[in-house]
C-alpha cells in the first residue's frame, strides 16, 4: 500500500522490522497479529491498528493473525466476536489461519505461572484489591512489599491450585509476580497476574475460576502464536519492561516477540474509545453500535464510507510515535474522492415543491438522456422521464429572493438539468404564506438544456417528476461531538455532545430508477451530497458527506 503519493509507505515500525530482517532475528520471519478484546465493535482507531499489522505482514511477506483477547468474563461476548470477524472481512483482510483466542492459551498460561512460582517468581497474595493498589506507592514514593511476599513455592502452589479450582471467593486473593517493589516503573512492582472470578467466559464455559491479566495472557500468547512484531499503541510502552520480563522467565525457545508502541488515531469531533461508544448506545444516544454518527466500522459502514478509503487515510496518516489528532475533514475528503470516481449520480428532491409548466402538453412524457458518473464514462448515461408536474427543492425557489439569488423567483429563466429551459410564471401560496406550487413555461427549443440561440442561464436545478417519483426518506447529519475535542473542557466528552445531531426528512422525492438500487449502495444526489441507501430500511438515506470539500478549505485556512 501506498500514501497516495505513490511512495511506498516508511515510517519508524518498518525501519525496525527491516532491521530485524536484515540481522536474521526470527530467521528472518515476520509474523504480527491484531489483538481485538470482544468486548464492542471495532472503530476508526482499530482500522489503523488493523492496516499496520496487514499491511506491514503483507509488504515482508509475512503472516498476521487475528487472535481475540478475551481474557475478561464479565464484558465479553460471542456477539462482538462476530462482529469483529465481519467488519476485518469488510475492510478486506484475511487473518492467516482461523481466528485464534487467548482463551485457548489459558491452559498454557496457567502452567507457565505454575513454572513462574516454582522458581519462586510469584506468589499468592491475600490482600483485597484495594490494599494491593495502595501498597504499589507511585512514582517516587516507595511501594510495599506484601506480607505474603515470602510465602513458600509449596504453599503457594497449593493456594493456586484452589484458586484454579474456585475455592475461594472473588476479590479474596490474586496471583502477583514478585519482581520488585521499589522498582521505578510501577508496572514491575509485583503486577497481578490471576484474579479469581466465578462468572462464566464466552468460549471455556464456567471451566475457570481463574482469569489471567492482558499483561500475563499478551506477551505469552504472542510467544505461543511465533509472532515476531507486537505493535500495539503508545499507552503499553510502560508495559513492555514487564512483557519482556515475562518471556524472560519462561522455558521459551528462540527469540522472543518484541512489542513496539504507535499513537493512537485519534480524530476531531470523535471518541474512539470502546468504554465511551458503549455508553452512548448504553444511553440511548446513537440508535446502536452501527448508527450512522458512530466512528464505529459498522456505523462508518452504514453511513456509505468505503473500505478502501478509510484504508488510504490511514496510510496516508502513517504511524509515528507522536500522538496527534487528525482533522475529520481529512478523513472524509478521501471518502469523497472516493466516492466522486465510483458513486452514481441520481436526481432526488429532498424537500419537494411542486412544479407545473404550464405549456407542457398534456400527458406528453419526455425521456431525457443524463450522464450516470461525469467521472467515469464507462458508466454510461440513462433515462429519466420528465413530464409537466415536477418535484424541485423548495430551497431553489424564492417569492423575495434575497441578493445574489440565482435559482427559480418570478420572472427568472433556469434550466432543469438535462431538460430544458423553465420560467418562472407565478406560485400558489399556503395558509402559512408558503409557496405551495409553482408554475413556469419551458422553452422547447432547449431540450437537453441548452439553448440554441446560445443564452445563458445562472443556474442549474435538479427536479423529479411527480408522476414517476418514488418516495422515501433522507437522514442529513451533524457531527455526534460539537467540541473539536470532546471533553477538553469539563473532562466528559458527553457535555460536548451536539445536541441535534440528526434531521429526518420523511416525504423526499427520488428518479424512479432508484426504486432497483442494491440497499448499501452509495450514490450522489446531485446538487445535495453523497447518501447511503440503508442496509435494511427501502429508500432510507443516509448523507454520507456533502460535496464541498472542507479539508482543502481547512488548507487554505492555515
Ligand atoms: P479502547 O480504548 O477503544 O477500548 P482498546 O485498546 O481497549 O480500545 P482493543 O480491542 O484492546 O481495544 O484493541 C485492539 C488493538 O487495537 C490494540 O492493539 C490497540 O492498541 C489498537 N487500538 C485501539 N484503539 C486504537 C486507536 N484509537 N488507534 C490505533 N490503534 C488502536
Ligand atoms: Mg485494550
Amino acid at each position: 500500500m501506498s500514501n497516495g503519493a505513490d511512495q511506498p509507505l516508511d515510517d519508524f515500525v518498518r525501519e525496525l522490522v527491516r532491521d530485524d530482517a536484515a540481522k536474521e532475528r526470527f530467521g528472518g520471519r515476520v509474523q504480527t497479529r491484531f489483538p481485538p478484546e470482544p468486548n464492542g465493535y471495532l472503530h476508526i482507531g482499530h482500522a489503523k491498528a488493523i492496516t499496520l499489522d496487514f499491511e506491514l505482514a503483507k509488504e515482508f511477506d509475512g503472516v498476521c493473525n487475528l487472535r481475540f483477547d478475551d481474557t475478561n468474563p464479565n464484558t465479553e461476548d460471542t456477539a462482538f466476536v462476530e462482529g469483529i470477524l465481519e467488519d476485518l472481512d469488510w475492510l478486506g483482510y484475511q487473518p492467516n489461519g482461523e481466528p485464534l483466542y487467548a482463551s485457548d492459551y489459558f491452559e498454557q498460561l496457567y502452567d507457565w505461572a505454575e513454572h513462574l512460582i516454582s522458581q519462586g517468581l510469584a506468589y499468592v497474595d491475600d490482600q483485597d484489591a484495594e490494599t494491593i493498589s495502595q501498597q504499589r506507592g507511585g512514582f517516587g514514593q516507595p511501594g510495599t512489599e506484601s506480607p505474603f511476599r515470602s510465602r513458600n513455592v509449596e504453599e503457594n502452589l497449593e493456594l493456586f491450585r484452589k484458586m484454579r479450582d474456585g475455592a475461594f471467593d472473588e476479590g479474596s486473593r490474586v496471583l502477583r509476580a514478585k519482581i520488585d517493589m521499589q522498582h521505578e516503573n510501577m508496572q514491575l512492582r509485583d503486577p497481578v497476574m490471576y484474579r479469581i472470578r466465578h462468572e462464566p467466559h464466552h468460549r471455556t464455559g464456567d471451566r475457570w475460576h481463574i482469569y489471567p491479566t492482558y499483561d500475563w495472557a499478551h506477551g505469552q500468547s504472542d510467544a505461543i502464536e511465533g509472532v515476531t512484531h507486537s505493535l500495539c499503541t503508545l499507552e503499553f510502552d510502560s508495559h513492555r519492561p514487564l512483557y519482556d520480563w515475562y518471556l524472560a522467565q519462561l522455558p521459551l525457545p528462540g527469540d522472543t516477540p518484541r512489542q513496539t508502541e504507535f499513537a493512537r488515531l485519534e480524530l476531531t469531533h470523535t471518541v474512539t474509545s470502546k468504554r465511551r461508544l458503549a455508553a452512548l448506545v448504553q444511553d440511548g444516544i446513537v440508535d446502536g453500535w452501527d448508527d450512522p454518527r458512530m466512528p464505529t466500522l459498522r456505523g462508518l459502514r452504514r453511513r456509505g464510507y468505503p473500505a478502501a478509503a478509510i484504508k488510504e487515510f490511514c496510510s496516508y496518516i502513517g504511524v509515528s510515535r507522536a500522538n496527534s489528532r487528525h482533522q475529520i475533514e481529512l478523513l472524509e475528503s478521501f471518502v469523497r474522492q472516493h466516492l466522486n470516481t465510483t458513486a452514481q449520480r441520481k436526481m432526488a428532491v429532498l424537500e419537494p415543491l411542486r412544479l407545473v409548466i404550464t405549456n407542457w402538453p398534456e400527458g406528453q412524457i419526455d425521456e431525457v438522456e443524463v450522464v450516470n458518473n461525469p467521472e467515469n464514462a464507462d458508466d454510461g448515461t440513462r433515462l429519466v422521464p420528465f413530464t409537466g408536474e415536477l418535484f424541485i427543492e423548495q430551497d431553489d425557489f424564492r417569492a423575495d429572493p434575497p441578493p445574489k439569488y440565482f435559482r427559480l423567483t418570478p420572472g427568472r429563466e433556469v434550466r432543469l438539468r438535462g431538460a430544458y429551459f423553465v420560467t418562472c410564471t407565478g406560485f400558489d401560496v399556503g395558509e402559512a404564506g408558503n409557496p405551495t406550487t409553482v408554475y413556469a413555461t419551458y422553452d422547447p427549443e432547449t431540450r437537453g438544456g441548452n439553448a440554441p440561440d446560445g443564452r445563458k442561464v445562472k443556474s442549474t436545478m435538479h427536479w423529479v417528476s411527480a408522476q414517476h417519483a418514488v418516495s422515501g426518506s433522507a437522514a442529513l447529519y451533524e457531527r455526534l461531538f460539537a467540541a473539536e475535542v470532546p471533553g477538553n473542557e469539563t473532562g466528559d466528552p458527553m457535555d460536548d455532545l451536539e445536541p441535534n445531531s440528526v434531521t429526518r426528512l420523511e416525504n423526499c422525492m427520488f428518479e424512479p430508477s432508484m426504486a432497483e438500487l442494491a440497499s448499501g449502495e452509495v450514490v450522489q444526489f446531485e446538487r445535495l451530497g453523497y447518501f447511503a441507501h440503508d442496509p435494511r430500511t427501502p429508500l432510507l438515506f443516509h448523507r454520507t458527506v456533502g460535496l464541498r470539500d472542507e479539508w482543502a478549505r481547512i488548507q487554505q485556512r492555515s
